[in-house]
This record gives C-alpha cells, sequence and structure tokens, in this order.
C-alpha cells in the first residue's frame, strides 16, 4: 500500500500536518533519468549528448525510482477531500437557474482554492436540490437524491453537486479553509 500525501494550496502535507480539507493523493513511482558526470558528479541539463557544467566530460545516465503525486481531476480530488471530512458524494454537474426566484434562498460564500489539476474553487452554495437546474442542454430540472447537495462552483454557472448530511457546514468549512470568514 503506497504512501498517502495530502494536497494542499500547491504544497504535499503529510496525514498529520494536513489542514481538514486537504486532498489526499496517492504516490506513484516512476522511473527518472538523471545525467551525471563521472568525474565530479554534478548533474547536466537534459540534451541529446550531456555534458558536464563544470568540467565539460561527457555524463552518463543514470536510472532511479521516484515517487511522484498522482495527478487527479478537479472532481476526483473534491470528491476524496469532501467524502474524508463529511462522507459527500459526488452527484454530478449542475447549473443553478441564474435569475430564479430560489437563488437568494442559497448560502454563497466566496472561495478561493486551488485544485490538484490547476483549477479553481470560486465559491460554493448550500441550498435546496430541488432549485436545481440540470446544467445540460435540455434545460430539465435535475433532483438530487438525498439530503442536499452542497454545491461547488467552478465556473460562472457550471457547478458540481455533491450530496451531504450537513451542507451549511461544509461551506463553512470551505469559507474557514479559503479563509474567507
Ligand atoms: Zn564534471
Amino acid at each position: 500500500m503506497a504512501e498517502v500525501a495530502y494536497w494542499w494550496r500547491g504544497r504535499l502535507h503529510s496525514e498529520r500536518e494536513a489542514p481538514p480539507l486537504a486532498v489526499p493523493l496517492r504516490l506513484v513511482k516512476v522511473e527518472a533519468v538523471e545525467w551525471l558526470c563521472p568525474k565530479c558528479g554534478a548533474k547536466a541539463e537534459w540534451g541529446p549528448e550531456p555534458r558536464c557544467p563544470l568540467c565539460g566530460a561527457r555524463c552518463e545516465p543514470r536510472t532511479r525510482v521516484e515517487e511522484v503525486p498522482e495527478l487527479v481531476d478537479a472532481v476526483e480530488a473534491l470528491e476524496r477531500a469532501f467524502n474524508r471530512v463529511c462522507r459527500a458524494r459526488f452527484r454530478g454537474a449542475a447549473a443553478l437557474e441564474p435569475l430564479g426566484i430560489f437563488v437568494p434562498l442559497f448560502a454563497w460564500r466566496p472561495l478561493d482554492l486551488e485544485l490538484p489539476d490547476g483549477s479553481r474553487l470560486v465559491g460554493a452554495y448550500a441550498g435546496k436540490p430541488r432549485f436545481l437546474k440540470r446544467g445540460f442542454h435540455n434545460g430539465s430540472t435535475f433532483e438530487l437524491p438525498g439530503n442536499l447537495a452542497a454545491i461547488v462552483w467552478s465556473g460562472l454557472l457550471e457547478c458540481l453537486a455533491f450530496e451531504v448530511e450537513k451542507p451549511r457546514e461544509l461551506v463553512e468549512l470551505l469559507s474557514a479553509s479559503a479563509g474567507f470568514i
């Protein structure tokens, strides 16, 4: 079983020091080749025929195994993070009715959280699933089963819906992590 690292704000953390919403990442082993000078041990830059930057000798390749974080997409990263803190389940992409009369019933929180794939969360809603509309072309109503989901914006209208028992608590947690409370 590979060790699990946690990602938060562009840095890897151990389990002990990871903030609550840090995303668990698997570390995967890759083979890396580096070119070393046989005389002075200096590392050469990549090139067709790497030369030592210090003495100019021809460098030799050395293969070693390196552990690097497994890259995940935004949905998978969020699912792992939310599942870790509140057993949230991802339900799909959705869109809120932009000017619907129900929109004020949602609590909006601005966020600025970076995900491992480089995308950003800009805010989150908590509200009732029956006010969601499907984010696809036919515009039909999108009923989310179970207790309400927290809605995490990944763009202007597109958002990701998560089923959680206490959506407002999740939004509060997100807000605290983003430093916007
Ligand atoms: Zn050298």
